[in-house]
């Protein structure tokens, strides 16, 4: 068994989520008491929504790159960042790490490349949404990332902050989501990328016409491969990235 590093609580809605379907996997794999080796680190939100309100992004980075040494140090053989906005740092964290980062990308570009879709609506936090580093990450892959416009990515942000990472779910928000998803199904996308890691407590299947690829999902599926030993850590990294490490 692999040991996973993983800089949780993120929010800890969702890293909960991480916990249970990678350890699930490995016993459903294994069988008998077999559970996944896992080192987690789990952050105080706050610090780090604070960091994203000041846009200090290099302060956020210091905080996830010392965490992540610090799993390395304590026996990771691969690191995780589990949400979808703080691999805006992810350059940071790796420069500071010897042991692969395990990219959310990668694994949802994996999840799409299973139902076949290369056209992906993306839903997330609005620095996800507006910004390029994640839509680059999936360009890497051959995917093609559309967004919400401009007035939408403010809503679907604000209810990620307000409520979802504060484990509140309403109906009015899920409405705002279908909403969003029809949109960008009416604007070609195959699939709907929930590119926060807290969306999948809001909606399900039934609210959109085509598949959705839960990041939270498709990472901790990814590192419960991983974990298993069934995929090398970098084996879903982009050809240049794996290859330059
Ligand atoms: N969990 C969310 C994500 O996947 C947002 C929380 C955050 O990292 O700020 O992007």
């Amino acid at each position: 068994m692999q040991t996973l590093g993983i800089l949780g609580g993120m929010s800890w809605h969702s890293t909960i989520e991480y916990y249970r379907a990678i350890n699930e996997r490995v016993a459903a794999e294994r069988g008998g008491h077999a559970s996944a080796r896992i080192l987690l680190s789990s952050l105080d939100f706050a610090e780090i929504r604070d960091c994203q309100l000041r846009e200090d992004w290099a302060a956020a980075g210091e905080l996830l790159a010392h965490e992540a040494a610090t799993l390395e140090r304590a026996g990771a053989s691969s690191i995780a960042i589990a949400t979808n906005l703080m691999h805006k740092v992810a350059p940071e964290v790796e420069s500071r790490i010897r042991v692969p980062l395990v990219h959310i990308g990668d694994a949802v570009a994996d999840a799409a490349g299973r139902v076949g879709a290369r056209t992906l609506g993306i839903v997330g936090t609005q620095w996800v949404m507006s910004e390029a580093f994640y839509a680059e990450r999936l360009r890497a892959h051959g995917i093609v990332a559309i967004v919400p416009p401009a007035p939408a990515q403010v809503e679907l942000d604000r209810i990620i902050f307000d409520e979802l990472t504060r484990g509140v779910v309403t109906d009015a928000s899920r409405a705002v989501y279908r909403e969003a998803f029809a949109a960008l199904v009416a604007e070609g996308a195959e699939a709907i990328v929930l590119a926060c890691t807290e969306i999948m407590l809001l909606v399900t299947e039934a609210d959109a016409e085509v598949p959705l690829l839960d990041s939270c999902q498709a990472h901790a599926g990814a590192l419960s491969r991983i974990a298993l030993g069934d995929i090398a850590a970098d084996a879903l990294a982009p050809r240049e990235t794996a290859a330059g490490r």
